[in-house]
């Protein structure tokens, strides 16, 4: 390890018998599934073409509650440190360094692509045969420090709170979904899945058209959300009412001009299609499907109904420099984070953040792990 600044950051400990000194960090370990513990660890080693950044907030994804239950097994290597949704401050640059210096506020974008193989070549990142993320694929920003090259940094402005800052990259996901599926001024949207990705998706889309919008949910907690922030989405109960029927007679029989399947579960509900053919059946002639739910069962689809309307089901994985559209956005005021984010936890009460966003999808959307 180098030589860091002490600062009052950092805590010194003394190891007696290994006559060596350690940096130490706070950082929330999954020592097995389903049970984290917040403990201290070695603070990463950081090269000369990398900065440290001290985490103020990171937010919990949909994908950490997968990889807590060990869904991601053996993709997940135990004990591990998740976090791929976080922002801080840079608190040391290595000397190759530049174009950031100490103090800078900046979003992380988790993702590593290889630059070598076929997607890579074709510019296609996401699509990358060796993707790896920050928080997935290796420890992440559920701890103080985390130390990455410059060029997964994206500097937040200072309108931009700490607290916001740390929902840009999910904000990233909804941006990348809004230009693979090319939103447009007057689109008409419907967003199958009403949770943390869908709100994302929601919002970035208002960010570009005041057509009409619809998201349909079956937890009344999460439209009752939208609701409040967003009265001028239509919001749909699918247990209450059918979605594909409420949007093509709210559209005088036209439907949509794009619809995002957001829901990536093949679980139905009586007397209601599966989500994504309900978005096939949502929207109009020569219209877009964009799938960003990540199911594991095969989801059955009538083609007859695809083809007739010469549509196009897409598909959108993470982003792709969205972060830059997605802090602008925020800095503008043209987004509501407050509207996600529905508890603010020090890290140290992580395993009750997990139980609620668990036991109460109503209740909780996206919670940030405050890591001051
Ligand atoms: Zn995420
Ligand atoms: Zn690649």
């Amino acid at each position: 390890m180098g030589i860091y600044t002490y600062s009052n950051c950092f805590r010194f400990m003394n190891f007696a018998n290994s006559g060596h000194n350690f940096f130490k960090m706070k950082a929330a370990i999954l020592k097995k599934y389903n049970e984290f513990s917040v403990d201290e660890k070695a603070i990463p080693t950081m090269s000369d073409d990398e900065v440290l950044v001290k985490v103020q907030f990171a937010s919990i994804c949909g994908s950490d509650q997968h990889l807590y239950k060990g869904d991601f097994h053996p993709r997940t290597k135990l004990p591990f440190t998740p976090g791929h949704e976080f922002a801080g401050v840079i608190e040391k640059t290595g000397n190759h360094v530049s174009g950031y210096k100490v103090g800078d506020k900046v979003a992380v974008d988790p993702i590593i692509w290889c630059g070598e193989c076929d997607a890579c070549k074709n510019e296609h990142y996401p699509a990358c045969e060796k993707l790896r993320l920050i928080g997935i694929d290796q420890d992440g920003g559920f701890a103080e420090y985390v130390s990455v090259p410059p060029s997964m940094l994206y500097k937040v402005p200072e309108n931009v709170s700490h607290e916001h800052a740390a929902l840009v990259e999910v904000y990233g996901i909804g941006f990348h979904a809004c230009k693979r599926a090319k939103v447009k001024s007057g689109d008409r949207i419907a967003i199958f899945g009403g949770g943390k990705v869908g709100q994302c998706v929601m919002q970035a889309a208002r960010t570009k058209t005041k057509g009409q919008l619809f998201v349909v949910d079956i937890v009344e907690g999460r439209l009752d959300m939208i609701r409040k922030s967003y009265p001028d989405v239509r919001t749909i109960n699918a247990r209450k009412e059918d979605p594909v029927q409420v949007i093509k007679n709210e559209t005088n029989g036209h439907g949509v001009d794009i619809a995002f399947e957001v829901v990536g579960h093949a679980e139905t509900i009586p007397n209601r299609v599966n989500p994504v053919r309900g978005c096939v059946q949502s929207i109009r002639g020569g219209g877009v499907v964009c799938v960003l739910g990540l199911g594991d069962e095969p989801i059955p689809i009538v083609y007859k109904e695809l083809i007739w309307k010469e549509a196009q089901i897409i598909a959108s994985r993470v982003s792709h420099g969205e972060f830059a559209e997605a802090i602008e956005q925020l800095s503008k005021g043209n987004l509501k984070p407050d509207a996600l984010i529905t508890a603010i936890m020090p890290v140290d009460q992580i395993q009750d953040a997990f139980h609620l966003l668990e036991q109460q999808p109503d209740k909780y959307l996206k919670i940030l792990l405050d890591l001051n």
